[in-house]
């Protein structure tokens, strides 16, 4: 027996989840949300908290990917000012960095034009004469500063206004409820899940999993067999520090590999992160490492000499997400970091599911997944559109 039919059954409440759930509700379909434990319980209560174009993708020339971050940088300050807001990022160049200053100048010229020069875009360099200001900023053999802005968010709660706004809209959820399988038939997909110990159903006209780094856990529980695309999942992790900065949010290289590190300070600690290391477990078992904080303490030791010895002390918290990225050799920073979207079928879907992607381009995902998958849907008149629709800091609890 199966209970309520849906245009859409979405599964995982992260961001795109979220996303494309109001979005689908924006566009007039019947769409549930099922999620196993809590609103941006995985990755999208883990990351590092920022919208922006991704300043160092530009080094692997994915220009499509920042120029549409930058985008929806700039939609998202409109829409949601309580919760996206623009921060001051400064990048010290010293003689043994990496890059140099004139390319360091390259990609944030780029990085303006990509943006359109629209707010927030403009950079400039810091004169050394106020080089002292930069909260004990390391100064010996300093080429250059440069600052520009990025714009930083909490992640968790942004996906609940996302959600709180689906359900204004129409959307439904149920939480926790853990998807358990889909039987995939042209009649509609019979979609089975688990309420506290009971089993129910639902009816879906496609379903769209965004199960993040649970994406091809969750496929393999649908009949018949999908063909799951090779992935690989990489952890990141951050520390969370009681110090704070005041000038702004540091763009620092680490000193043993040269990775770019964030030192982000927020209202009452700062944020530092992330590692990068391939992950092999369960995506229910991440956690950090003592080698990771090690890690992340020694970069903000390195270039704030007069903290040396405190930043372990000062750990208050620390928390590890998974990147999902397509299989492949070498690097994960060279693999691309644009959203795939694989479904069963492209000439009939049942089923769609999100790979990789990044919080800052979630609208923007949500709303091609819903105008590639539109053809195949009964026809519905939009109630409204998500590059108008303002997101609010939520009070109550969904
Ligand atoms: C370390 C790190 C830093 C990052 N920093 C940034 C950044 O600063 N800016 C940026 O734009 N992007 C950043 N990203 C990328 C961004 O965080 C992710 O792309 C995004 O959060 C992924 O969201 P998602 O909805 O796909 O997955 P998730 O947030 O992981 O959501 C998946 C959900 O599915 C649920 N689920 C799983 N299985 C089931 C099931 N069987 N039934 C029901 N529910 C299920 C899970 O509980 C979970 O809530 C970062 C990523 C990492 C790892």
């Amino acid at each position: 027996m199966t209970g309520c039919r849906y245009d859409i059954v979405v599964i995982g409440g992260g961001i795109h989840g979220v996303g494309i759930t109001q979005a689908a509700a924006a566009a007039g379909y019947s769409v549930l949300l099922l999620e196993k434990s809590a609103l941006a319980a995985g990755t999208s209560s883990k990351s590092s908290k920022l919208i922006h174009g991704g300043l160092r993708y530009l080094e692997t020339y994915q220009f499509g990917l920042v120029a549409e971050s930058l985008r929806e940088r700039a939609l998202l300050l409109k829409l949601a000012p309580g919760l996206v807001k623009l921060r001051p990022f400064i990048i010290p160049v010293y003689k043994k960095t990496r890059r140099a200053p004139w390319l360091v100048r390259l990609g944030l010229s780029l990085y303006a034009v990509l943006g359109r020069f629209r707010e927030g875009a403009s950079f400039h360099t810091i004169p050394s004469s106020d080089w002292q200001s930069l909260d004990g900023l390391r100064t010996d053999d300093l080429k250059a500063v440069f600052s520009y802005s990025d714009a930083q968010t909490d992640d968790r709660l942004l996906t609940r206004a996302v959600m709180n706004s689906a359900l204004e809209l129409g959307a439904q959820y149920e939480m926790p409820a853990e998807f358990v399988g889909a039987q995939l038939d042209e009649a509609g997909n019979i979609v089975r899940y688990r309420v506290d110990h009971t089993e129910k159903q639902c009816v879906a006209g496609i379903l769209i999993n965004t199960a993040g780094p649970w994406v091809n856990e969750v496929l393999a529980r649908v009949t018949p067999a999908q063909v799951a695309p090779a992935i690989s999942l990489v952890q990141g992790s951050h520390i969370v520090i009681g110090q704070q900065f005041k000038r702004g949010i540091y763009y620092v290289e680490s000193p043993r590999d040269g990775r770019a590190v964030f030192v982000m300070p927020r209202q009452n600690d700062t944020l530092v992160g992330t590692t990068e290391i391939r992950f092999r477990g369960h995506p229910d078992t991440v956690t950090t490492f003592p080698r990771e904080r090690s890690y992340l303490c020694s970069v903000v030791e390195y270039y704030f000499p007069a903290l040396r010895g405190t930043i372990a002390n000062s750990i208050i918290g620390a928390f590890a997400g998974l990147r999902v990225l397509p299989e492949g050799k070498g690097h994960a920073f060279h693999r691309p970091r644009e959203t795939i979207l694989r479904s069963d079928n492209e000439t009939h879907p049942h089923i769609l599911s999100v790979y990789g992607g990044k919080l800052t381009g979630y609208r923007a995902t949500a709303e091609k997944v819903i105008n590639h998958l539109r053809p195949f849907l009964p026809e519905r008149s939009a109630i409204a559109s998500t590059r108008e629709l303002p997101l609010t800091p939520p009070r109550d609890d969904v």
